[in-house]
């Protein structure tokens, strides 16, 4: 896999199991990241489309709700193998569309069909209750059914992988899915669907739609087909779509924004928090909400972990992501470039040192320099808000107290590193640390048997385990009475 030329399929959308353009005609550009050149168009829904593809997702509901969960397995099993078997074609698309190296974007196509299957038999298994009744004459039930169809609205950092989470359980809990997928990365997506497509499921269970977020958004959620919404994205967006929910009554699942703080205590393997951390910082280029974002290190091996970091991050081999040996691809789109350059000047201006990186790196495509910076101040925007790229952010503690009061300074709390080799620090951090994802000597590890989401301001709601299923059910007390 050398070629960097390959074909890019145009996206339409996905309306009870036809792929249609939208009704007014109307298209979007994909801009391939490593080159800024346009590659393809995406179908822009209006209104009209919106009203098909509700009416689609309500007959879908009422024909998979009725599907018995086995039989539901077998086509999300069925779609997850497709996927698997596609993995290839997949990633080359979904590289073109959002720059992440080959690797990378296979990878994100064979763990999605692990977490369809996973969802898929966690389906069989979403049992009630049977409660005992206080009138030995009754039976008293406590049942578990799908909420409704759902609306999902998906980012392009992982076009694949953020719908996996979301309809591995709505699926599985027999809910039928709308989702609005990302503009900017559509045609990997759309090769997710088709898998489900080409496994049989009913039309309507799944729908695709692409066009202006707002718009999507605000018809969709307040419209009464919709029973549930489930959005991925930036915080402030997140609190919005959270509003309009409330308004109407709808539950939602928000997996919002990080800033992942990496503690590195005095007792730290500081070769496994280097190798683990550094290797999770630069994944997707940073482009990931539990990027490891803060790294918060012990005084006193501050400047070998800094300096080591700094050697393994000069060893990245920034190119387009189809180019064989590439490890680090471009920023998925120019605004994340216009975002790096703000958050460099503004840690320059604070104080901060620049051990590596710190620019964009040409002018045709987004590409940004893997940056290191140490003695970071606590008032610099990276030490603030989610830098969502390529940069690593140090500074020193020297109480294992004032490290974890300065992980939880800030509203988010989504995923969290630390490494020790003392299980009493361990114990302690994993007790105080206020975040719904902690990972101690290791990098990140979101297997779909595991609790996904975060608290604070980083969002409500899982993304994985049993947890995940809640999200998409509504509990039934039921008491039979013997006539
Ligand atoms: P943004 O805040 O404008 O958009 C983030 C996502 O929300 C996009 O997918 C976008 O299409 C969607 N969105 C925006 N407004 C919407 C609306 N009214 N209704 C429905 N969806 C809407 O920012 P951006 O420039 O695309 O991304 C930058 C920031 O977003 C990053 O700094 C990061 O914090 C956050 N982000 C987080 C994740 C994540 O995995 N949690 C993924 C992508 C982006």
């Amino acid at each position: 896999m050398t070629s960097t030329t390959t074909s890019y399929p145009d996206t339409r959308l996905l309306i009870a199991n036809e792929w249609v353009d939208a009704a007014s005609g109307k298209t979007i550009d994909v801009i391939n990241p490593a080159t800024g050149k346009p590659i393809g168009k995406v179908a822009h829904a209006g209104i009209a489309d919106l009203d098909r593809a509700l009416a689609a997702a309500q007959a879908g509901f009422e024909k998979w709700r009725k599907t018995p969960a086995n039989e539901r397995a077998i086509i999300m099993r069925k779609a997850a193998g497709l996927l698997r078997e596609r993995a290839g074609d997949i990633g080359r698309i979904l590289t073109q569309e959002q720059g992440k190296p080959y690797v990378e974007a296979r990878g994100e196509a064979t763990a999605g069909a692990d977490i369809i299957e996973w969802f898929a038999d966690e389906g069989r298994r979403l049992y009630g209750r049977i409660v005992p009744s206080r009138n030995l004459n009754a039976s008293q039930l406590v049942m578990k059914e799908a909420i409704g169809p759902v609306a999902a609205f998906t980012p392009w950092n992982f076009p694949i992988n953020q719908i996996v989470r979301k309809i591995g359980a709505a699926l599985a809990s027999g809910c039928s899915f709308l989702c609005k997928a990302p503009e900017e990365t559509p045609a990997s997506p759309a090769a997710l669907m088709q898998c489900f497509v080409d496994a049989g499921i009913p039309p309507g269970v799944v729908g695709l739609v692409y066009g202006d977020p707002a718009e999507i958004s605000g018809y969709l959620i307040p419209h009464p087909i919709i029973r549930k919404v489930t959005f991925t994205g930036s915080t402030p967006v997140g609190k919005q779509l959270a509003s309009l929910a409330g308004l109407h009554m709808k539950r939602a699942t928000m997996e919002l924004g990080g800033h992942a703080p990496v503690i590195v205590a005095a007792d730290a393997d500081i070769t496994l928090a280097v190798k683990a951390a550094g290797a999770a910082k630069f994944r997707n280029a940073g482009q990931v909400c539990i990027s490891p974002t803060r790294f918060l290190v012990h005084n006193s091996i501050r400047a070998e972990f800094a300096k080591a970091l700094t050697t393994q991050t000069e060893r990245l081999k920034l190119g387009d992501g189809l180019t064989e040996g590439t490890t680090l691809g471009p920023l998925a789109n120019a605004r994340r470039i216009g975002a790096m350059d703000k958050i460099l000047a503004d840690a320059r201006k604070a104080g901060a040192k620049v051990l590596t990186g710190g620019e964009r790196v040409g002018t045709d495509g987004n590409f940004f320099a893997p940056t290191v910076l140490d003695e970071v101040p606590l008032e610099a925007d990276v030490f603030n808000n989610e830098p969502f790229g390529p940069i690593a952010a140090i500074r020193g503690f020297d109480s294992l107290e004032e490290a974890i009061a300065e992980a939880n300074r800030l509203p988010y709390g989504l995923a969290g590193y630390a490494f020790t080799q003392s299980i009493k620090n361990a114990h302690m951090l994993a007790q105080q640390v206020e975040v719904g994802m902690l990972w101690i000597n290791q990098p990140a590890a979101p297997t779909p048997e595991m609790p996904f989401g975060g608290v604070k301001d980083s969002g409500y709601g899982s993304e994985g385990g049993p947890e995940a299923m809640e999200g998409y059910v509504v509990t039934k007390a039921v008491s039979i009475m013997a006539a």
